[in-house]
This record gives C-alpha cells, structure tokens and sequence, in this order.
C-alpha cells in the first residue's frame, strides 16, 4: 500500500501536493500541510510533538495515524584519512542500510542507498552478496540525507545515488525522491548537483529521459564489449550493451546531461590493452566522462585491483585518445570503504544468511 508503514501511513513518503490532500481529508485547513511539510522536510523534525505550531489535539491524531518512519543511526566511523564518514541505519524492519558523507571543497556531498540489498548480481560487489531484502522507501532515501545532515550539523549541498541498490529497480520512489529533496519547499537541493548510478536497465532509463529532470545520469560499463560486461554484471546478459549506450546517447539528447561512465578496474579483468581499444571506440564518439574507480577488494571475492601505477598507465593512455577520463579518488578506505561492506560485516555478525538470492534476476 503507497506510503504505508505498518498499520500507520508514512508521512515523510507523501509530496507537498499529496500532504495537502491528507490535511484537507483530515478536516484541517490546507495552511497546517505546509506548516508539517516544513517541519518534516525542512526543519527536519523527526516526532509530531515538537510541531509547536500546531494545536496540541492536531499532533495527538497525527501521532495516532502516522508515523514518520525513522531510520536509526547504529554505527557511524569517521575516517582519519580524510574528511569523510560513514554510517549504518536500522529500518523499522530490523533491515540495514549505509550512507556515507563525503566534504569536498565545493561541499557536503552524501551517498545514499536506495534498496536493502540487491539482485543486479555484480560480481566485484558487497551489496550483491546477500541479494535484495527490499525496496527503500521515499522517506528512508530522504532519511539518509536528512539524519546525517543532522549528525553532521552541516549542509548537505550534493547527492550521489551511488550507494546499496540499483535506483531504477526502484523506480517510482527514486523518482519521487529525487523530485522531494530538490523541491523548493524541502531542502530545495540542486538537481544538477545529484548523480545516480545505474547498471543499465533500458526501459527505465528511457522513461527517466523523459521525467524532465535535470539529474547527471551515471552508468556503470565495466567492460568495453557485451561478453566482458556481461561477465562481470549478469544484468547486461538482459539489456545488451548497444542498447544501454543508445539510451545514454537518447538520455543526454533530451536532458542535455552529460553522461558519467563509471569503469571498475579489475586486475587482469579489463585493464588490458584491448580493453582500452575497445573503450575508446565507446567512448571518443560521445559528449562524457570516463570515472576509474579501481574495484575495491570485497572479502568475499577474488577480484583485485591493479597497482597505482597501472592504473595511471590506464587512463594516461585513455586520455591520449582523447577520451575525458578521472581515477576516482579513493575515500574512507579506512572505514570500510567499498560499497555495501559495513552493512555486510553487520550481516555477518547478526546471522543473516549469505546467499538468499531468490529474487537476483540476474544470478546464473
Ligand atoms: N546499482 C547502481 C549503483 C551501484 S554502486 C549501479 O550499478 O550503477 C556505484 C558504483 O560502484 C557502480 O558503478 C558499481 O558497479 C561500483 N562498485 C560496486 N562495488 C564496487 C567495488 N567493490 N569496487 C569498485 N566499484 C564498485
């Protein structure tokens, strides 16, 4: 059921419009909507009690027919390294999430999860190791960046949805997040300054092209032919690679967004001179950006990431072809870094079981 936690409706889940109606159905003026959108989505409130502006009975029936789903912090590391933390939220369910802040000099930018778990199947990656738990809600994608913007006591100016879970398996409420969090009654954040990931599933990609929104869509290759990428991420054995480049192609025609290519660099993988051939062919004829992220050991698989130097030998040759390429800076390497790890090693310790992949799609 939309916006439902249990027996009590998700507040945090409804849009301005969608409060509006709730407020009005209730009996109350459309005035109180904006002053709770307000305290939920501006001021950050995270109980009705506080809501000071509201009749003390209007909070009473408020608290009795919503709940604002809270996620809790269980952990949170700081990095020594560098100006970057990471943390772990409880769901209301007992499922775990991760997000991290990263300070950069032109602001606070946080990666947030979108799904516990995740069926995509990736081969270097932590999250896919115990499958997909479920889809996050609207409230609990907002709940990460508003709980560290809190802990952290600082502004949060930048999204990267880079996080646990594939955003456009989650569709609906990806979209619906990402209209919410740059919503000039919310925290109104640029949506030029958010980024999400995606392993290239076709049909949503075309129907985000078509949202209207403003978003730097990011893309992970991995590998520069289909039999590679399909190697490495089972979910290109369903949406082909020429396919998933025609609709990046589609998606920077109708935004006019630059696509990012993000490229895990696997040892003796796809860091080859083939595979550079073959990712320049990809790559010159297109308006984007290549990121190296060299793959992060994941304890539970093989793969290792080549050496600083090979890395560098890598993208100086991509960039002498003319492509515009970065290697990710590494951050928090200290703090369990690769993605999904924290709430792996919390997995672990709690029991949960490894490999519950009856809903991957994509497993073989
Ligand atoms: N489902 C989205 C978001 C995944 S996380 C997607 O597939 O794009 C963001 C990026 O980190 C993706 O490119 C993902 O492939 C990459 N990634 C995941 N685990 C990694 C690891 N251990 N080392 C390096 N990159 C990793």
């Amino acid at each position: 059921m939309k916006g439902r936690i249990m027996d009590k409706k998700d507040i945090g889940s409804f849009n301005y419009e969608e409060l509006k109606e709730e407020i009005v159905k209730m009996g109350e003026k459309p005035f109180r909507s904006r002053q709770i959108y307000e305290w939920l989505h501006v001021k950050l409130a995270d109980d009705f009690g506080g809501m000071t502006n509201l009749p003390k009975q209007f909070r009473e029936r408020l608290k009795e027919e919503y709940e604002i789903a809270g996620i809790k912090m269980i952990e949170r590391q700081i990095s020594k390294e560098d100006p970057t933390e990471k943390f772990l939220f409880g769901l209301t369910d007992g499922n775990m999430i991760e997000s991290v802040l990263m300070r950069y000099t032109y602001g606070n930018s946080v990666c947030i999860s979108s799904q516990a778990g995740c069926r995509m199947g990736c081969r270097f990656c932590a999250s896919a190791i115990g499958g997909l738990k479920r889809n996050l809600t609207v409230s609990e994608m907002l709940g990460q960046v508003y709980s560290i913007q809190k802990l952290a006591g600082e502004r949060i100016s930048n999204i990267v949805v880079m996080g646990t879970g594939e955003p456009l398996d989650n569709y609906d409420n990806f979209v619906k997040f990402v209209r919410m969090v740059s919503d000039e009654h919310g925290l109104n954040i640029s949506q030029r300054n958010i980024t999400a990931s995606t392993c290239g599933i076709v049909p949503n990609m075309r129907r985000l092209a078509e949202e209207g929104l403003q978003i730097t869509l990011a893309l992970s290759l991995h590998g520069a032919n289909q039999e590679k990428r399909a190697r490495l991420m089972p979910v290109a054995r369903q949406y082909e690679l020429t396919d998933v480049l025609a609709e990046c192609d589609h998606y920077f025609q109708t935004t006019g967004r630059r696509i990012t290519f993000e490229y895990s660099l696997v040892e003796g993988v796809n860091d080859q001179p083939d595979d550079i051939r073959e990712l320049t062919d990809i790559l010159k004829k297109r308006n984007c950006h290549l990121n190296l992220i060299p793959v992060n050991p994941v304890k539970e698989r093989e793969y290792r990431k080549p050496d600083r130097e090979s890395a560098l030998a890598f993208k100086n040759k991509l960039e002498k072809n003319g492509i515009n390429v970065t290697i990710r800076r590494e951050r928090g390497s200290d703090i369990d870094g690769a993605c999904g790890q924290l709430r792996r090693r919390y997995a672990g310790e709690t029991g949960c079981k490894q490999g519950e992949t009856d809903e991957d799609i994509c497993n073989d």
